[in-house]
């Protein structure tokens, strides 16, 4: 059995494939494993350059039990207390407790009385969606029609769900403040969308992860893709970097192996796609009758937004900062204009003005050289690498201006360094898409923008007998938790070796 790629999603599909016997071999391009969990070290500093939040450890823990053995043992994980530190365009801060009871309260004390029950209400309805849409929808294989029938199997869920509304349209009925509503749309952008199409049931995100938690792996999230790795290894899978696949072989209309770059063919009965599902799609499939519905939807789908990055090398250490901050703008609605090129900026996508700045600051030795030194990742939304329509992130100078815009940004916020920037490393969705191969630089494949979105997304089985997809731009989505979700879906669909 083949698997292309070697991110989390082809890892853990690796790792569970190899655990029920199947001889598997993984093929990636890059020349280590992990893909969008990235790491980058210099000079003793250390850095996650993608992911730097755990959510729903519960799923990891499914994963590493499933294959020999417990997550505790492979990583280290740790409970973030306070979560975010928030602050908004007016200056209030806001610091959410880690524990979902303590969250209310912290709302009250920051915004004023009242603000915890709206939330609490909020979240009550989001509990009652999570219960809804887990099994069903997040935990099958997405199946059509049949999936609708199954969410659909009563009209109280379908009215919990009410997959006409939108998440902005929730957090208006739900928050009477402002801020608390910034709050909610932020959620959008853990799938990549806009509050203003992607639809309510997204109200999930904020609730599983106050719910569940947030979490750190100590040594740097990048530590789970090694594990995983290290856990498919040792069930028997074997792992190739540097081994770009060329094409996906199909004969007899079923999948009969791979073509590697420099010519060599794996043949194989069963392939297990983690690239980005539009560019197996778009180059490594010969196109056929049956893959062009997906083809088809693929193109009617928006991408998911893209991240522009900087790692900070800084001198000197940040008293009372947060592990995670995010300082809000002004006008949210002008950064989904700009990154999805909609509204003001219609047909015209281009880098915020003045984004929401993310910024994840471990305190963890194992990320800097001695103890007066900090290593930050920041992120900014970003519309996608596009040179033909949209922004082209390699014109001469763009990415160096625009990091020292967002410098200036965080600055205005509060958070001035930049007389202590010993290094700065930028990364552009162009890198993200050299680095990844994700079409643009998308983080997570296609968006959640739109009520159909989730059911146009590539489900696990392709129309190609033999090949399945695995990983953020497949169902049931992006971020670590839905691509181990996606490993345990395909697994159970291929069955035992
Ligand atoms: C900046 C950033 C921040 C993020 N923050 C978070 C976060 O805080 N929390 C969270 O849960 N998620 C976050 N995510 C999303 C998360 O990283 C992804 O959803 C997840 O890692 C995707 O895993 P994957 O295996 O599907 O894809 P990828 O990691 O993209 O893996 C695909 C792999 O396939 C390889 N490949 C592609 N084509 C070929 C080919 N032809 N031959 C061989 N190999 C090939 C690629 O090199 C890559 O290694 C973030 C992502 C980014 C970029």
């Amino acid at each position: 059995m083949a698997v292309v790629g070697a991110g989390l999603g082809g890892l853990a599909a690796a790792a569970r494939l190899a655990a029920l016997g199947h001889a598997v071999t993984v093929l990636e391009q890059a020349p280590q494993v992990g893909g969008k969990l990235g790491w980058y070290a210099r000079d003793g500093h250390g850095f996650d350059t993608g992911p730097s939040l755990v959510t729903l450890p519960q799923l990891y823990r499914d994963l590493f039990a499933a294959t020999g053995g417990p997550l505790e043992d492979a990583v280290d994980l740790v409970r973030l207390d306070p979560a975010v530190a928030y602050r908004f365009a007016d200056g209030t801060p806001l610091s959410v407790p880690g524990g979902a009871t303590a969250i209310p309260g912290a709302l009250d004390a920051a915004l004023g009385a009242g603000a915890g029950a709206s939330w609490a209400a909020l979240m009550a309805r989001a509990a009652a969606m999570w219960r809804v849409t887990e099994q069903p929808f997040l935990r099958s294989p997405l199946a059509g029609g049949a999936t609708l029938a199954r969410l659909a199997r009563s009209g109280s869920d379908v009215a919990t769900v009410a997959p006409w509304r939108t998440l902005r349209g929730l957090g208006t009925a739900y928050l009477p403040d402002p801020r608390l509503r910034t709050l909610l749309d932020r959620y959008a952008t853990y799938s990549g969308s806009d509050p203003r199409r992607a639809p309510a049931v997204l109200a999930t995100v904020p609730y599983v992860e106050q719910r569940f938690g947030s979490w750190y792996v100590r040594g740097g999230l990048r530590r789970l893709g090694e594990a995983v790795a290290v856990r498919a290894v040792e069930r028997g899978a074997v792992v190739r970097t540097g081994t770009p696949v060329e094409r996906v072989l199909v004969e007899g209309g079923r999948v009969a192996g791979v073509r590697l770059a420099d010519g060599e063919v794996l043949r194989a009965d069963v392939v297990v796609s983690g690239a980005d599902a539009a560019t197996l799609y778009a180059d490594l499939l010969p196109a056929s009758r049956p893959t062009r519905r997906v083809r088809r939807d693929l193109t009617r789908s928006t991408p998911s937004l893209s991240g522009f990055v900087l790692l900070l090398a800084l001198r000197g250490r940040t008293p009372g900062l947060a592990h995670h901050t995010v300082l809000f703008p002004d006008d949210y609605d002008a950064e989904f204009d700009a990154v999805f090129g909609v509204g003001r900026h219609r047909g015209a996508p281009q880098p915020v003005a003045d984004p929401t700045v993310y910024v994840s600051a471990p305190d963890d030795p194992a990320t800097r050289p001695d103890d007066d030194s900090e290593s930050w990742f920041v992120l900014v939304n970003a519309p996608r690498h596009d040179p033909a329509g949209g922004v082209d992130w390699n014109a001469p100078g763009l990415a160096d201006r625009y990091a020292q815009q967002v410098l200036d940004v965080l600055a205005r916020r509060g958070l001035d360094v930049r007389d202590r920037v010993r290094w700065c490393v930028v990364r552009t969705p162009a890198d993200l898409e050299r680095d990844t191969r994700s079409v643009g630089g998308s983080i997570y494949g296609t968006s959640s923008n739109g009520a159909r979105a989730a059911f146009l997304r590539p489900a696990n089985a392709s129309p190609v007998p033999g090949l399945f997809l695995v990983g953020g731009s497949s169902h049931p989505g992006g971020g670590l938790p839905l691509v181990a979700l996606s490993a345990e879906i395909v697994a159970g669909l291929v069955g035992p070796g």
